[in-house]
């Protein structure tokens, strides 16, 4: 199907990293049973050891045989989810790496829907661990070229399968003790609430219950100052660009989530002093944009 697919897949059996698309953003995979392979992750992104890494699968079966429990919740989540970007996070099995998980007694699953990122899961014969390809708090990418400026050869192969659909991170969905939201993403607290009932969000909870590490506040940020601004209010000195839906960016939250990243990759190379994007409606459809613009601003 693709030129390098056994190649790839032989690097992952072989403990080296490959990124690869998934309908998000591109990934930096590994073997995630694989402690050294894993080690190679967080060296090549310069990622803090206390950043859980999600788990790819290419199907229920592969996720069931790394979660110690499977609940009626992650039956019916994964029946109309899977593939796509939503990650579960479920008590994990001895045979995940503790540094998969930062030491935690959980694992984020997630099956992607991507062909080429299902191929190499399936072709490896190996659960895929993978963060965003990309150094530690940059952008992330949604495109091998950004990939390649980021990580260079710090990869061993990006697998190039052309722009990635969705454009942000998953969903994450904590299901024990019981449902929580720990990431917003383009599948919203409300479709998830349809499906399996109350869903409680990390911050209306003690973060003893519920840790999330790895949300560090200031993530997927352009180099130049991102400002969220309401109403056209821009900043004064400088020069900028002024993003905003409807005019120079989409206007539905899916087709605005899928140019963000790669809008904010180019207009960093642009030379301007500011990027200030009209902050969206604060709406379920667009709490997953909301959360990584936030993030993106400059402090
Ligand atoms: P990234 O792969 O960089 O998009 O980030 C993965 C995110 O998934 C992390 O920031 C965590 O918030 C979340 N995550 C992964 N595994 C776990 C886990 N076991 N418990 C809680 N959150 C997790
Ligand atoms: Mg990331």
């Amino acid at each position: 199907m693709h030129p390098d697919l056994d190649k790839a897949a032989a690097l992952i059996r072989s403990g080296r990293l490959v990124a690869f698309p998934t309908e998000t953003v591109y990934g930096l995979g590994a073997d995630a049973l694989n402690p050294a392979a894993v080690a190679r992750i967080f060296a090549a992104k310069g990622r803090p050891a206390s950043s859980p890494l999600i788990v790819h699968v290419s199907s229920v079966e592969m996720a069931r045989s790394l979660a110690a429990e499977w609940p009626d919740t992650a039956e019916l989540l994964a029946a109309r989810h899977w593939p796509g970007p939503l990650t579960l996070v479920l008590p994990k099995r001895p045979c995940i790496p503790d540094a998969v998980t930062a030491g935690l007694p959980t694992v984020g699953l997630r099956m992607p829907a991507h062909p080429l990122a299902l191929a190499l899961i399936e072709a490896s014969g190996r659960p895929i661990a993978a963060p965003s390809a990309n150094r530690f708090t940059e952008l992330s990418p949604t495109s091998a070229g950004h990939v390649g400026k980021s990580l260079g050869d710090r990869v061993d192969l990006i697998l190039d399968g052309g722009s990635t659909p969705v454009g942000i991170e998953s969903t994450v969905l904590a299901l024990t003790p019981r449902p929580t939201l720990l990431r917003p993403g383009m599948i919203s607290r409300e479709e998830i609430e349809a499906l399996i009932g109350r869903v409680e969000l990390l911050s209306s909870l003690n973060p003893e219950a519920h840790p999330a590490p790895g949300l560090h506040a200031r993530h997927y940020s352009p180099r130049t100052a991102l400002v969220l601004v309401r109403d056209g209010q821009l900043p004064e000195a400088g020069r900028g660009i002024y993003l905003k839906p409807g005019t120079n960016m989409p206007e539905t939250p899916r087709d605005y989530a899928s140019a963000l990243y790669s809008t904010l990759h180019r207009l960093d190379e642009a030379g301007y002093d500011w990027i200030a994007v009209e902050e969206p409606p604060d709406e379920a459809a667009w709490a997953g944009i909301r959360d990584r613009l936030k993030r993106a601003a400059t402090p």
